[in-house]
């Protein structure tokens, strides 16, 4: 298996600013931020993407979304509204295939409409 450099950080044998940890999840500022504030949450299990996803697994994707909502409130960010994203794929444009949930904000996102 490739090198996987989520799994890396999740064990600490790389650098990264973290923002938050405990024992299924890590959350750590993404190092080439498209918002003020852009953080990823990452599950500490190597999951490639949604797209493998297995039954059970929704516990561990709820998990993240609550950490980010919670890390939205920490930044001061959740009055004014904030983007949760995750790409799964090729066409998405999914780079680290280790799921990961973007939570950005800070500013107008502007809109998907
Ligand atoms: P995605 O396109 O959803 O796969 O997004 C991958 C994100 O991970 C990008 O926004 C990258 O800037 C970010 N990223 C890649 N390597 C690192 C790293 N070592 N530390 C923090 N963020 C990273
Ligand atoms: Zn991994």
């Amino acid at each position: 298996m490739e090198p996987c450099i989520f799994c890396a950080i999740a064990k600490k044998e790389s650098p990264a600013t973290l923002e938050y940890e405990d024992e299924d999840v890590v959350a750590f500022w993404d190092v080439n931020p498209k918002a003020k504030v852009h953080i990823l949450i990452v599950p500490k299990k190597h999951i490639p993407s949604i797209t493998q996803l297995k039954e059970g697994d929704e516990i561990l994707i709820g998990k993240m979304v609550m950490v980010a909502k919670k890390l939205a409130e920490k930044k001061g960010i959740a009055e004014d509204g904030y983007r949760l994203c995750i790409n799964a794929g090729k066409h998405s444009g999914q780079v680290v295939e280790h799921i990961h949930l973007h939570l950005m904000g800070g500013g107008p996102m502007g809109s998907m409409a």
